[in-house]
């Protein structure tokens, strides 16, 4: 009996469904594309949905399938992924863009609009989404994106060049006081640290488990990186320049303080589209 790519998609669709893997539709038709290696979204794979299944596809589909009801990510199979309308590579050992961390790229560019000749430090960069999507809405003078995990490094070069970015890859620690030393002063400071708890890394969703320990744990209260990239990097920042930080939930306040602690001034939060507190950010005076 001919089957028809609807008909496999169908299937794949019911099995995702009954193994509660959520948005069953959406997550079939993203992997039928992989399969097919045509974006989901195009003409040509609606054209394709009526034409007759071929066994390769058909056993690379189903394994996609089996993998993604396993609990691996839906943009670790797909291998790219959208943030702020620009595509990123993704892969095991890199942190997949969230749509919560264009709350803090949207915050920045507010508050740095109409500015020129930045120098600008993304830390903690990973795939590079929020230094890259900076890069291209500023008009920077240079754009450093500092990453210390050499898997993670290899997404965030690939990154830089699919999107044409002038930003430029630095592997190392952002804890590392030599490194720190190298930096010209910033205008603009950046970072999405790890910041789950040790609790939060008990109950991990499945998919999250997939992703690095190293971009996630932020130590037992999951404030650890917000400590030390204030103390170690504050002195990077030029007067009148930002500091900006994604954060966890709940966790504002005490970045909102360590912040005022350090001498920062009109420091601030902005929440996410669900309306949960995302980004702090605070200004150095310009009269110290
Ligand atoms: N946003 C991620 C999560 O909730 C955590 C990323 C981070 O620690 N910076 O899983």
């Amino acid at each position: 009996m001919v089957k028809l790519y609807r008909e496999l998609l169908c299937e794949g669709v019911s099995k995702l469904k009954s193994h509660k893997i959520e948005d069953e539709e959406f997550n079939a038709r993203e992997l039928l594309g992989k399969a097919l290696s045509f974006d989901c979204r195009s003409v040509e794979f609606n054209l394709t949905l009526e034409k007759e299944v071929c066994s390769d596809i058909e056993k690379t589909f189903m394994e996609l399938v089996d993998r993604r009801i396993k609990g691996e990510p839906l943009q670790y199979l797909i291998g790219e992924w959208e943030f702020y309308g620009l595509p990123f590579k993704v892969g095991k050992g890199v942190l997949i863009p969230r749509q919560d961390t264009e709350t803090i790229v949207d915050t920045v560019l507010k508050k740095m609009k109409g500015k020129a000749d930045l120098t600008v430090a993304d830390l903690c960069s990973g795939s590079g989404c929020i230094g890259i999507a900076l890069e291209k809405n500023l008009v920077c003078k240079e754009i450093y994106c500092v990453e210390k995990s050499a898997e993670a490094i290899s997404y965030l070069r690939e990154n830089i060049r699919l999107n044409g970015s002038h930003a430029k890859a630095v592997e190392g620690d952002i804890l590392d006081s030599r490194l720190i030393e190298s930096f010209p002063e910033c205008d603009l400071i950046t970072a999405n640290p790890p910041y789950l708890t040790k609790e939060d890394m008990e109950e991990l969703q499945k998919e999250v488990s997939f992703e690095p320990e190293t971009a996630l744990f932020g130590g037992d209260d999951g404030l650890d990186f917000y400590r030390s990239i204030i103390r170690l990097w504050k002195g990077k920042v030029k007067k009148g320049g930002m500091i900006a930080f994604e954060i966890g939930i709940n966790q504002e306040d005490e970045v909102m303080e360590m912040l005022v602690h350090h001498g920062f001034e009109n420091v601030r939060c902005r929440a996410d589209l669900c309306g949960i507190n995302r980004c702090v950010f605070g200004f150095k005076p310009n009269c110290t």
